[in-house]
């Protein structure tokens, strides 16, 4: 069976007593969306305060292949594993993003026995929330149009509007448009273009903020233009953030499900792991921590870009501070980090994968020690993976003193997890993580920049030309403390794709840096990041459908 059958064919418990029943909320403190989702309410969460927090664990990975290498489904089979052997666990997951359902990659609610349902919801409208986010987004877009039309009396300048409008679908045509065209009544014409729903400011500042004031706080700050003298121009000059917020109150309530398991799985919110942080939001985070012991998050990519960002933004400012982490490898991917093509990953190469076995050991030194976070590795098996390669990954890996365990839950659920579980509960008990960020606040933007480049990538230096320079140092005089957000691809540990395992002494060139004022953070754009995806020439769209039964077929 497929994903979505196995989906399919799972008993789900209704979701108002399941969780009633697990956690203890109280029926009248949840909003249910059906009968298998629900929201919760933020007075709820509020009474919660003085609780114990649980131990979280996040699960990153070795550079991925295109393909994904698990994150997902093991943060789901952990989980399920952690409640296999006793233990109350939670699992906080993003939202996933509808335009590439219909582009390449299928969904992302987990995979096999390891999977969070209901899964077509989950990859689709789900409770709403991505449209609340994207009208937000838009509302603040229509309103600088607006006031340009009216007067302008804040004198912003056309050519100087960053704030880009949104749209929750692949759609290369919308990359770059004119927009105002047809004459004084349609306003004046500027150049405009659209990024998917997860590239949005108030994506990430909604997965930020701890609170409904903070978010409006936050929506406020952002700037979405220039004056000709060169003036920033705010939401909160608009006056914008208020209708803004009133848009976001019911999605700003953590949404949850369950696993095939019936174990509850919080999914709230969904930025990019390239342009923006790659976490679900703190609000849900931090609720799974006082209504479970163990609350296991994921974060986009591989480790230097996901965990690099859930330590150094969304810990960072949060205060959220993990107990230990698991980084996923697939053997699939170590051969891939060998230099084995796509299409020969499933056959055994010993050879490739101890010389691809490279990128895993960067990642693990720099969860363990750059970020001072106890760690296991996790492999996630695939049928055609041989004894002999894992064999060869654990005797490799001794040298590092790490533990590699094997996990099965993708063909096995959480019984597959069983290891992988008992081994994250030790280590919280004998290895206390020390948390530490790779820069402080006070560093400048540059040093920042240089940190995770130097510390993270392995990188030797970090280069821009002296117009983005000048940029920086413009957004050092008002905005130095925040942390960076470095946007690269995800497949190396630098900024060119192609150069696998763990490249050392390359060069981070910076191409674009980008002010997220409401987000706090800057962006440090390094390579080609896409923040629309097109669709490929056979996309996923063509084979979703609905069967005669009114089931969706083809969504996985
Ligand atoms: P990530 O979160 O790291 O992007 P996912 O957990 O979403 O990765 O998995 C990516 C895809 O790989 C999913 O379609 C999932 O069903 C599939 N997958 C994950 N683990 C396995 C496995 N052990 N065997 C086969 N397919 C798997
Ligand atoms: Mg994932």
């Amino acid at each position: 069976m497929n994903d979505i059958e196995i989906a399919q064919d799972a008993k789900m418990k209704k979701i108002i007593p399941l969780v009633k029943a697990k956690i203890g909320i109280p029926e009248e403190m949840m909003e249910p969306y059906g009968h298998y989702k629900t929201k919760v309410s933020l007075d709820y969460l509020d009474s919660l305060a003085d609780k114990e927090d649980g131990n979280l664990i996040l699960v990153t990975a070795i550079s991925p292949t295109p393909a994904g290498e698990g994150k997902t489904t093991t943060s789901v089979g952990l989980t399920d594993g952690l409640n296999k052997i006793g233990m109350k666990a939670i699992v906080c997951l993003r939202e996933p993003s509808l335009g590439p359902c219909f582009g390449m990659k299928g969904g992302a609610a987990g995979g096999g026995y390891a999977q969070v349902v209901p899964m077509e919801d989950i990859n689709l409208h789900f409770t709403g929330d991505f449209h609340a986010i994207g009208l937000a987004h838009n509302l603040l877009s229509a309103l600088i149009d607006n006031h340009i039309h009216h007067g302008n009396v804040l004198g912003i300048d056309q050519r100087k509007v960053s704030w880009r409008r949104v749209l929750d679908m692949n759609d290369r045509a919308l990359r770059e448009i004119t927009a105002g065209l047809g004459g004084p009544n349609n306003g004046f014409p500027r150049s405009d273009g659209f990024d998917i729903v997860v590239a949005s400011e108030v994506m990430a500042i909604f997965c930020l903020a701890t609170s409904i004031t903070e978010l409006k706080h936050r929506l406020g700050n952002i700037v979405v233009a220039h004056t000709r003298e060169n003036v920033a121009v705010t939401a909160r000059e608009l006056e914008a953030h208020g209708a803004m917020t009133v848009l976001l109150k019911d999605a700003f309530k953590p949404n949850i499900v369950q696993t095939l398991e019936g174990n509850l799985a919080f999914i709230h919110g969904g930025p990019f792991a390239n342009i923006a942080h790659g976490c679900n939001t703190v609000v849900a985070t931090k609720a799974a921590l006082k209504l479970a012991d163990y609350v296991v998050t994921e974060a986009g990519f591989g480790a230097d870009l996901g965990a690099e960002k859930f330590v150094n933004i969304k810990c960072r400012k949060s205060g959220l501070r993990p107990k230990a982490s698991v980084v996923v490898a697939t053997l699939k991917a170590l051969k891939f980090h060998g230099g084995v093509a796509v299409a020969d990953l499933s056959k055994e190469n010993i050879q490739a994968l101890e010389v691809g076995l490279a990128n895993l050991e960067q990642h693990v030194r720099n969860v363990r020690e750059s970020f001072g976070i106890s760690t296991i590795v996790a492999i996630n098996k695939f049928s055609f993976d041989t004894e002999a390669e894992i064999a060869l990954v654990k005797k490799k890996l001794a040298h590092l003193d790490v533990q590699v365990v094997e996990a099965d839950h993708w063909a096995r659920g959480g019984e597959g997890a069983v290891e992988l579980a008992e081994a994250v509960v030790k280590i919280i008990e004998d290895k206390p993580t020390d948390l530490h960020f790779i820069y402080e606040n006070e560093a400048s933007l540059v040093e920042k920049m240089e940190s995770v480049a130097m510390k993270i990538y392995g990188a030797e230096a970090v280069t821009f030309d002296t117009k983005v320079g000048k940029k920086i140092a413009k957004l050092q005089e008002d905005y130095g403390h925040y942390p960076v957000c470095v946007a690269k691809n995800p497949y190396s540990f630098s900024a060119d794709p192609s150069k696998l395992g763990a490249p050392k002494g390359h060069i981070v060139k910076v191409r674009e840096v980008r002010l997220a004022a409401g987000a706090e953070f800057i962006v440090f754009i390094c390579g080609d990041v896409m923040t629309m995806p097109g669709l490929p020439k056979i996309p996923a769209a063509n084979r979703i459908d609905l069967d005669e039964s009114g089931k969706v077929v083809g969504l996985f």
